[in-house]
């Protein structure tokens, strides 16, 4: 067994699955020489910071659903847009698709980033918000 796992990772077996688990008072095995156990997971930094993010998202969210307040220039929201629109122009209901948000959520988020002028919006004729990055562009729209 040893031997397989000698010749099957590059670093010629450093890691053996013998390590123990650095969560306080946890001395649980962990798989593959990784520092936590599948139950202190969450306390790798990687994961950490992937839940950070979430939790981020999360406020963020709110505050685009209750419409009160503002979410943070280069918080989830502005960047994922930003960069969505730099491949195409968004209704609000693909915008609202794509980011996993409600579609009053993503209307307000339009007209955030055409307050600080990020971004700018035109209207269909049945009144859906078209959102397109500044600049110059001759992008295909997602309608999705
Ligand atoms: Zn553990």
């Amino acid at each position: 067994m040893f031997e397989i796992v000698r010749q099957v990772l590059p670093d010629g077996g450093q890691h053996k699955g013998t390590s123990s688990c650095q969560a306080e008072k946890c001395k649980r095995a962990t798989r593959e020489g990784k520092p936590f156990c599948s139950g202190h997971i969450e306390q790798a930094s990687y994961v950490a910071s992937i839940l950070d993010i979430l939790e981020k998202r999360g406020v963020e969210e709110a505050i685009l659903e209750s419409g009160k307040g503002k979410v943070s220039g280069d918080g989830f929201f502005y960047k994922e847009t930003l960069l969505l629109l730099r491949t195409k122009d968004f209704t609000a209901k693909a915008l609202s698709r794509r980011l996993d948000i409600s579609h009053k959520a993503a209307d307000r988020l339009i007209r955030l980033l055409v307050a600080d002028k990020l971004a700018v919006a035109t209207a269909t004729q049945r009144g859906d918000l078209i959102l397109g990055g500044v600049g110059p562009q001759d992008l295909a729209l997602d309608k999705d």
